[in-house]
């Protein structure tokens, strides 16, 4: 793993600390590993133009949807304290590597 991918994974509850929604907080969707980007649940939304497509029943409108943001822009969520956090790693007693909360060191991978 490069030193740029993003610890966070996919449902996360991660809160975003800079740009427009910066202060909401959403579960992320999707993970861009490759360009270190997320799609967070109600945040960057954006509205796009569609064209009506009646043979493929798509009516023509605005569609919101989320788009993607950096993943430097958001911090987890720790589900243990419920305090934004960076994350950490350790190695358990069974030599699973998990990822834990900087702030409480509890586990956030179950
Ligand atoms: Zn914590």
């Amino acid at each position: 793993m490069s030193q740029l991918a993003t610890p966070i994974r996919k449902n996360d509850n991660v809160l975003v600390i800079t740009g427009k929604d910066r202060g909401k907080r959403g579960r992320v969707l999707k993970v861009l590993p490759e360009r270190n980007r997320l799609i967070v649940e109600g945040v960057n939304i954006i509205k796009r133009h569609t064209k009506a497509n009646p043979g493929k029943q798509v009516k023509g409108g605005i569609v919101e949807r989320e788009a993607s943001l950096h993943a430097s822009n958001v911090q987890l969520v720790c589900p243990e304290c419920g305090v934004q956090t960076r994350i950490g790693r350790k190695l358990l007693g069974d030599g699973r590597k998990v990822r834990v909360c900087r702030k409480c060191d509890g586990v956030v991978d179950k």
